[in-house]
C-alpha cells in the first residue's frame, strides 16, 4: 500500500468507519482531505477512487457508489467483494441474527410491487426456520435451539442494529426497508435472486414503479424516469409499448428538479464561482467520466450528479 498517501487513508477511514456516505457528505471530506471540490475536478476526484479501488482490489475490497433507491441520492462505501454473507456482516452478528436478516431482505426482494419494504409486523414475523430448510444441507435438518429461541425482543433489537449499521432502513412510512449497506454490498445477491432491473440503470428495481399492464414486469425507479422525463417527454413501456404512466411526476416538474439539483450542487460546492462552473458542467462530456464508471461500476458519474433533492418529497 506504499502508493496511498494519507489522504487516501483518511478517505477510506472515513467510509470504512462512518459507514456509507451521501455524496455531499464524501465530497465535503474529500475537499477537506485534498483542498480540491470533486464538483469542479471531477477527474482529480475519479482518480483519487482509481489510485484507492487498485489497492483495495488486493484485500477484495472496493469503493463503489450507488443510489439509495429510497431517495434517489448517490452514496459511497467501501465494500467486501468476497461473496459470502457470513463475512459480509463480519463477527457482529450471530448466525439467527443474520438468518433474520436474510429473511427479511428476501420478503422485500420478492415484493412483485417493488415496494421496497415490508411492514415492521411482518419482519418481526420472519421465520428462521425457513431459512434452514432452503440451506441447510441435508445432513441437517434439525432447527437449531438458537433459531427456536430468537425471540420478539432480540428480532426487535436485531432491526434496530441493522438500521443503525445502515443493513436497513425505516422509510417515512416506518415500513422496513434496505439500508444503502444492502444496496451497495449484496448487488450480485439482488441479481441472482432475479430481482427485475430497472429498464433505465439497469440496476435491480428493489423500490421502483412497475409497469401497470397485466403480464409485464418492466419496472423503474422513479429518479430514473424523472431524470428521463427531463429530456424527452413520454415514455414508452419496453415490455409492453405501452405509454408508462407518469404517475405524479410531468415532464415541467422532471426539469425544474434537474435544475435545482444543478443549482443546488453547484452552490454547495462553489459559491460565488457557479456561473462559471454551469458554463463548464454544460460542455462536460459524460463519456469523460468513464474511468471513474469503470470503477465505480454501480453507478454513472454523469447521471450521479442529476440526482434530485427532492425526488424524497413524492415518496
Ligand atoms: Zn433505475
Ligand atoms: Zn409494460
Amino acid at each position: 500500500m506504499v502508493s496511498l498517501s494519507w489522504k487516501h487513508h483518511t478517505l477510506i477511514q472515513a467510509l470504512i468507519s462512518r459507514g456509507p456516505l451521501k455524496e455531499r457528505e464524501f465530497y465535503s471530506i474529500f475537499t477537506g482531505v485534498t483542498g480540491r471540490n470533486p464538483g469542479t475536478v471531477k477527474k482529480h476526484f475519479d482518480k483519487y477512487l482509481l489510485e484507492i479501488n487498485k489497492e483495495l482490489s488486493y484485500v477484495h475490497f472496493e469503493l463503489k457508489a450507488c443510489r439509495d433507491q429510497y431517495d434517489g441520492q448517490v452514496c459511497y462505501g467501501v465494500v467486501n467483494n468476497v461473496s459470502d454473507d457470513q463475512s459480509k456482516l463480519g463477527t457482529k452478528y450471530s448466525v439467527p441474527q443474520i438468518a433474520f436478516f436474510k429473511g427479511i431482505i428476501e420478503a422485500i426482494a420478492q415484493d412483485e410491487a417493488a415496494q421496497g419494504c415490508i411492514s415492521g409486523f411482518d419482519a418481526l414475523n420472519i421465520r428462521l426456520e425457513n431459512q434452514i430448510s432452503s440451506e441447510a444441507s441435508s445432513s441437517q435438518q434439525q432447527v437449531p435451539a438458537a433459531f427456536k429461541n430468537f425471540s420478539m425482543s432480540q428480532k426487535e433489537k436485531t432491526l434496530d442494529e441493522l438500521v443503525r449499521d445502515k443493513w436497513l432502513c425505516r422509510t417515512r412510512e416506518g415500513n422496513i426497508g434496505l439500508g444503502i449497506r444492502s444496496l451497495l454490498d449484496l448487488r450480485s445477491w439482488f441479481r441472482n435472486s432475479a430481482v427485475p432491473p430497472c429498464e433505465v440503470c439497469n440496476e435491480a428495481g428493489v423500490k421502483a414503479d412497475v409497469c401497470p399492464s397485466e403480464g409485464c414486469a418492466v419496472r423503474i425507479h422513479k429518479y430514473c424516469l424523472k431524470q428521463l422525463l427531463s429530456q424527452r417527454d413520454d415514455k414508452r413501456c419496453s415490455g409492453c409499448g405501452k405509454q408508462w404512466p407518469l404517475g405524479k411526476v410531468t415532464k415541467a416538474e422532471a426539469v425544474e428538479e434537474a435544475m435545482n439539483d444543478e443549482e443546488e450542487n453547484e452552490t454547495q460546492a462553489t459559491g460565488p464561482k457557479s456561473k462559471r462552473r454551469r458554463q463548464h458542467r454544460s460542455h462536460e462530456d459524460p463519456t469523460e467520466n468513464s474511468a471513474s464508471q469503470a470503477s465505480l461500476a454501480s453507478t454513472s458519474g454523469a447521471n450521479a450528479r442529476r440526482v434530485t433533492r427532492s425526488t424524497a418529497h413524492l415518496r
